[in-house]
């Protein structure tokens, strides 16, 4: 064994793989490692991490440069390809819509299918659904009825069913924009919950005033922690 140990350095530097990236500063969060290493690519995957320069067909010198992990963008609302472009150039490669979701799961999918170059996901959103049954028009967040008016026990019923169909068709939890409904009770906000709650869904929450402090759905927010959902609070905005 010590042998094969011995070997290996030189066995990595033997071997040709498809993409070298050479002298990066390589981050792993996982391992702890933060330190010059260069990096065998091989089949689309990382094939060896090491302490001597590495040959590929392709051979990149990455001095002065950082390799990290894909990083994960839980609050990207930007989700055409522009944006992920742009989120690409910042070592993005997983971008999620948990805010504030979507009122239809599966026509959010079908509407990127092909079009994507990172991973993706969204939540079924509150915001959305009561946009939808208060047929506001506002563009991300309400601007008319669905952002000031009182929802009917039938509307709620309505939205609760929504959250449900959501979860049923894959969504990543529930997401909540409560500074932008101020029309919405706090007995709206926690039969939402409780729909999340029976499918033990995570749900994502913006609470806060523009000027930082605790909003109208703090309160609700909160109560909906009793309700069941675990939850990941959002900074604006
Ligand atoms: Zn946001």
């Amino acid at each position: 064994m010590r042998i094969v140990a011995a070997l290996f350095p030189a066995l990595l530097a033997a071997q040709t793989y498809d993409l070298a990236l050479n002298n990066a500063h390589v981050i792993d969060p996982e391992s702890g490692l933060s330190a010059v290493r260069h990096i065998g690519i091989a089949g689309g995957k990382i094939a060896a991490i090491s302490r001597t320069p590495l040959q590929g067909k392709q051979t990149l010198d990455c001095a002065g440069l950082t390799a990290a992990p894909g990083f994960i963008d839980l609050h990207a609302h930007g989700q055409d390809e522009e944006n992920q472009i742009l989120q690409l150039q910042d070592g993005v490669t997983t971008a999620l819509e948990l805010e504030l979701g979507d009122a239809d799961v599966d026509a959010w999918h079908a509407a990127r299918a092909g079009k994507r170059f990172l991973h993706s996901g969204v939540t079924v959103g509150h915001v959305p659904l009561r946009k939808q049954i208060f047929e506001d028009t506002g563009d991300l967040v309400p601007s008319g009825p669905a952002k000031d008016n009182a929802a009917s026990e039938e509307q709620i019923t309505r939205i609760r069913a929504g959250i449900e169909r959501g979860l049923l068709r894959g969504a990543l939890g529930l997401g909540f924009g409560i500074q932008y409904t101020p029309g919405a009770s706090r007995w709206e906000i926690l039969e939402t919950f409780r729909a999340g709650a029976r499918f033990q869904a995570p749900a994502f929450i913006h609470i806060r005033t523009m000027g930082g402090q605790a909003g109208p759905g703090a309160k609700p927010a909160a109560a909906g922690a009793a309700a069941g959902p675990r939850l990941q609070p959002r900074p604006m905005p």
